[in-house]
């Protein structure tokens, strides 16, 4: 079972992720707890060649392509071999960030981003995409509190925005893949209706 978190900046995406892997190995289930980018020595490497650049920011192709070749190894050598024996993959970030912040909000093709996608997985699809949803202006303040805002304030407000819209229209495309939630709700009410909506894909 392969459950993916995805949502702008704040969300609550990490704690979210790892209250449901602790949920589900309480349970009993093997569970792999993972994120984008950076999860591998590699993916590492590949995380900060994007993100802590101080005058030499990769281009926009360059950046999904970066994306693409961490998602493409943290692919083979976490996820499939995790699913192939029988775990449950809970990951933080995969494809419809690329489609978001590459696609909508780089504004490249998103049939592009989307065929680079497909082909650095192998056409690896989640399970269940857990969308929290969050307006960029509470994510955003919520990230400042955490003293991490220095890169998100370089881009726009309309570019978190396009990228809040590009995870909606995802969503919205095939909605028996993915429930919305507003990030807004308490931590726990969000976990709870997490839960309820993983129990049934549960093989006991
Ligand atoms: O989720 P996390 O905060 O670790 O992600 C790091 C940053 O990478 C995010 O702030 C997001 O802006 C960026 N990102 C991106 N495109 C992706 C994945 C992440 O721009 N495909």
């Amino acid at each position: 079972l392969f459950l993916v978190f995805e949502g702008g900046e704040g969300a609550g995406k990490s704690t979210q992720a790892s209250a449901l892997a602790e949920w589900l190995a309480g349970r009993g289930f093997e569970v792999v707890r993972t994120r984008e980018p950076g999860a591998t020595p590699l993916g590492r490497q590949i995380r900060s060649l994007i993100l802590d650049h101080s005058d030499d920011a990769p281009s926009a192709r360059s950046e999904a392509l970066l994306y693409a070749a961490d998602r493409a190894h943290h692919v083979a050598t976490v996820i499939r071999p995790a699913l192939e024996r029988g775990a449950i993959v809970v990951c933080d970030r995969y494809v419809d960030s690329s489609l978001a912040y590459q696609g909508a909000g780089r504004e490249l093709a998103v049939e592009d981003v989307e065929w680079l996608s497909r082909w650095a997985t192998a056409s690896l699809v989640p399970d269940l995409v857990i969308l929290l949803d969050v307006d960029p202006g509470v994510g955003l303040s919520r990230v400042e509190r955490r003293g991490a805002a220095d890169r998100l304030e370089a881009e726009s407000v309309s570019f978190h925005e396009r990228v809040r819209r590009g995870f909606l229209d995802r969503a919205a495309a095939d909605p028996r893949r993915y429930l919305v939630l507003d990030a807004g709700a308490s931590a726990g009410m969000l976990a709870d209706r997490i839960k309820v909506r993983v129990a049934p894909m549960l093989k006991v």
